[in-house]
């Protein structure tokens, strides 16, 4: 039997219970349907089959689940950090034992490549272990003493709080959003993407089964204009974090206004890639094709311009053609496979929209500019040559795996059109000149920057971005910054004057 075939039996077993109870809810630590008993389906871009059912809760259960998550906020803010940590710790264990299940089943709902959902996963127990061993400091504060007073600090869990998520990598990220909520001691209510809600439940029963005392924690999965508004409007929660496209972000801010909701927002980005004709083409090359192609280019941090230097543009482009004319699209069980199918057929709408605006731009499609067979969602590879920055292809967000070329001469150039977007999440820079690259990093506007290199994340380093790519950092200790509150305390040393009035 080949690698494929054995996989496809194995998902099998792994999705049997899904497919006879559906995606629940867990509210309270008890697994449920929706109040409302309605669902939705979740379907595989493989070949567009069922899934399963998945309950689609509404602003009920979104309540249900607020007054869960503040009925369990006191004791587990209480609970001593250190036991915390464990059960931490011990999330992350059950995540590396079911690593295969949860690298499969995201597979299938996502159309991700399982070479890259496998590490994923891993990366989700990263997370884990990263935040439990922080949680013990997480109050930690300064002293600031002051001539009459002992001034200090210390931080307290903001309460809590709704994560909603996006369909790309969603395990990865659930993960990345919750771990510290739970590690600064907040409690949790997660409202997964409603493409991709399957690991999301995986990951919820590791955590009950980890010993997370009830109601720490709470899914309720639904629409993102009902269940996602009703979460951002809730007045028992006290921050959103979120993580999907930069409109949606402008809707949870008027949404959350009336409640003055304390938001974080990881958004869209449309990064560049800038190659100078002094860097290592080859890294270049591979690190260009690395960061658009992988994870289906369905990614925020993908660099989805990549502005190269006159000079050698044309010899870099057709090294790029040639790679990219031989990327492995295929199933995303298959090891072997490099891009699966788009996430779901409205978004293989947007992507394959792109290839007719190309064309009407007066672009060139070097490569790809089609779907691949007749069944699911899958395209080809794609590059866009012959490109400028006023362009829709190079302007707005395609989340897929397409790639729009252009080239510039200076130095002071690369950065006008690097800078000329609207988003600000990452940069790429290929460089062997030390100067310009500090030059040009300092001018660069972007959250992150990664010079001669793809993007490695470290993470203790600040995860964001500037312009319409988010508010906010995640990463170390920034993520506490989000998830808790100071608190200044000052203490009397002595008896100083006290202003009296009326004496
Ligand atoms: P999306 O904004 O459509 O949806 C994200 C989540 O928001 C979903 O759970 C959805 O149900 C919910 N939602 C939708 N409308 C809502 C509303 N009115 N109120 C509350 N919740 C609502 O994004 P998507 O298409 O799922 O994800 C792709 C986007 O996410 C891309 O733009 C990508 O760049 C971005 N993203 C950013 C980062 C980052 O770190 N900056 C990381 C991953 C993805």
């Amino acid at each position: 039997m080949s690698d494929l075939q054995n996989n496809i039996e194995k998902l099998e077993t792994y999705l049997a219970h899904f497919r006879e109870t559906g995606v629940l809810n867990q509210i309270g630590g008890k697994a449920c349907p929706a109040a409302s008993g309605a669902t939705f389906e979740t379907t595989s871009p493989v070949d567009d089959s069922l899934i399963c059912q998945v309950a689609r809760g509404d602003a009920a259960d979104i309540d249900a689940a607020a007054r869960a998550a503040k009925d369990a906020f006191p004791a587990w803010r209480d609970m001593a950090a250190t036991d915390r940590k464990k059960i931490l710790h011990k999330i992350a264990d059950g995540i590396v034992a079911r690593a295969e299940e949860i690298a499969f089943c995201e597979c299938w709902d996502t159309g991700q490549a399982l070479r890259f959902m496998s590490k994923a996963a891993l990366r989700g127990a990263e997370n884990f272990r990263f935040f439990a061993d922080k949680a013990p400091s997480a109050r930690d504060g300064q002293a600031l003493p002051s001539p009459t007073l002992m001034n200090i600090t210390t931080r307290l869990p903001i309460g809590p709080v709704g994560v909603i998520t996006p369909w790309n990598t969603p395990f990865m990220l659930s993960t990345w959003k919750i771990a510290p909520a739970l590690a600064a001691g907040c409690t949790v209510v997660h409202k997964p993407a409603e493409f991709s809600p399957v690991t999301a439940r995986i990951l919820m029963e590791i955590a009950e089964e980890a010993g997370l005392p009830k109601g720490v924690w709470n899914l309720v999965n639904g629409l993102g204009e009902e269940a996602g508004k009703a979460l951002t409007e809730h007045p028992d929660i006290k921050a959103i974090a979120f993580v999907g496209e930069s409109r949606t972000g402008s809707m949870i801010m008027r949404q959350g206004a009336q409640t003055l909701k304390r938001v974080h927002f990881e958004l869209g980005g449309k990064n560049p890639v800038i190659v100078f004709d002094d860097a290592d083409l080859d890294r270049a090359l591979d690190a260009a094709i690395f960061m658009i192609y992988s994870l289906n280019g369905e990614r925020c941090t993908s660099s989805s311009r990549l502005l190269v230097q006159d000079t050698i543009a044309d010899e870099f482009e057709t090294k790029l053609v040639e790679r990219v004319n031989n990327i492995r699209v295929g199933h995303p069980l298959d090891p072997k496979t490099e891009i699966g199918p788009l996430i779901h057929k409205t978004h293989f709408d947007k992507v394959t929209g792109y290839f007719e605006t190309a064309r009407q731009d007066g672009a060139t499609i070097a490569a790809g500019g089609t779907r691949v067979g007749t069944e699911g969602c899958f395209v080809r590879p794609t590059l866009f040559t012959g490109a400028n920055n006023a362009m829709k292809i190079a302007q707005e967000e395609i989340f897929g795996p397409v790639l729009t070329s252009i080239r510039f001469g200076s130095e002071e150039e690369a950065l006008q059109i690097a800078n000329d977007i609207p988003y600000g999440l990452t940069g790429y820079v290929w460089t062997n000149d030390l100067t310009r690259a500090l030059r040009f990093t300092n001018g660069l506007e972007a959250g992150m920057i990664w010079v001669n290199s793809e993007n490695v994340r470290h993470l203790p380093t600040p995860f964001g971005g500037v312009k319409a790519s988010g508010i906010g950092r995640d990463g170390g200790d920034w993520s506490f910054e989000f998830y808790m509150e100071q608190k200044h305390i000052g203490f009397a040393t002595g008896q100083h004057a006290i202003p009296r009035l009326g004496a």
